[in-house]
C-alpha cells in the first residue's frame, strides 16, 4: 500500500462518515482516562451506560485516590474485569494526584507508565482529551481492516501502528482513528464484512481475492 493510495483509502472513508468521532462520554481529561480503562474488553455503549453513575459520585484524581476499592469494583462490575480495573484506576489516581499535582500528564511516555494504560489508551487520551494524537490506536477495528485492506499482516497492534504510520500523513492521525472505528463497526464487521456496499472495496485486498 502506497502513501497515494492510502490517502485516498482515507478521504473516502471521511466521505462516508462524516459525523464519526469519539463515542466515549466524558467531560474531563480524567473522566476520559477512566471512560477509556473500562473500555477495555467491553463496548463503549455498555461504558457510557455505566460511568453517568460513577462521575456523579467520583470525578476526580483526589476522589478516585481515596475512594473505597470494594465500592468501586461494585460500579464498575458491569464492564467486565472489575476488580483489575478497580485497581488500576485508583492506582492511577493516586499517582497523577502525587506525582502530577491532580493533572493527567500530556504525553505518551507519562501516560504509558499509569497502570492499565497501554499504548491504545494513551494514543486515544492524547487525541480526545488533548487533540494532541501522537499516532493511531489499535483497537480490534483497526487491526480487522489493516490486515483486510493490506495496510498490515501483523497481528500485534504496535506493529500493526508502526505500519500504518509509514503510510499515513500525520495530518490524517485523528481522522484515522475515527473513522477505522466507524468503518469497521458499520462495514467491515467482523465475520462477514459487508464488502458489497464498502466504499473502499476497490482498494482493498480482501475484496479483490475474492473476486
Ligand atoms: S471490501 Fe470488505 S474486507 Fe475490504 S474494507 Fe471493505 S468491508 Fe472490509
Amino acid at each position: 500500500m502506497n502513501e497515494n493510495d492510502c490517502i485516498k483509502i482515507i478521504e473516502i472513508l471521511k466521505e462516508t462518515y462524516p459525523d464519526a468521532k469519539c463515542s466515549l462520554d466524558f467531560t474531563t481529561p480524567f473522566e476520559m482516562l477512566v471512560a477509556v480503562i473500562l473500555s477495555a474488553q467491553c463496548t463503549d455503549e455498555r461504558v457510557n451506560k455505566t460511568t453517568p453513575a460513577i462521575f456523579a459520585k467520583y470525578s476526580t484524581p483526589e476522589d478516585f485516590a481515596s475512594v473505597d476499592i470494594e465500592e468501586l469494583e461494585s460500579l464498575i462490575h458491569p464492564c467486565g474485569f472489575y476488580k483489575n480495573k478497580a485497581k488500576n484506576i485508583k492506582n492511577t489516581a493516586k499517582i497523577i494526584v502525587e506525582k502530577y499535582n491532580g493533572k493527567v500528564p500530556e504525553t505518551m511516555e507519562e501516560l504509558m507508565a499509569l497502570p492499565g494504560v497501554g499504548r491504545k489508551t494513551a494514543n486515544v487520551v492524547m487525541l480526545e482529551a488533548f487533540n494532541k494524537p501522537q499516532g493511531i490506536a489499535v483497537d480490534t477495528h483497526c487491526r480487522r481492516i489493516s490486515n483486510n485492506i493490506g495496510f498490515s499482516d501483523k497481528s500485534e497492534p504496535e506493529k500493526i501502528e508502526q505500519d500504518l504510520l509509514k503510510v499515513i500523513p500525520e495530518k490524517y492521525y485523528k481522522d484515522v482513528n475515527h473513522i477505522f472505528i466507524w468503518h469497521g463497526r458499520n462495514t467491515c464487521v467482523a465475520r462477514n464484512p459487508r464488502c458489497d456496499v464498502c466504499s473502499i472495496k476497490n482498494f482493498c485486498r480482501y475484496y479483490k481475492s475474492k473476486k
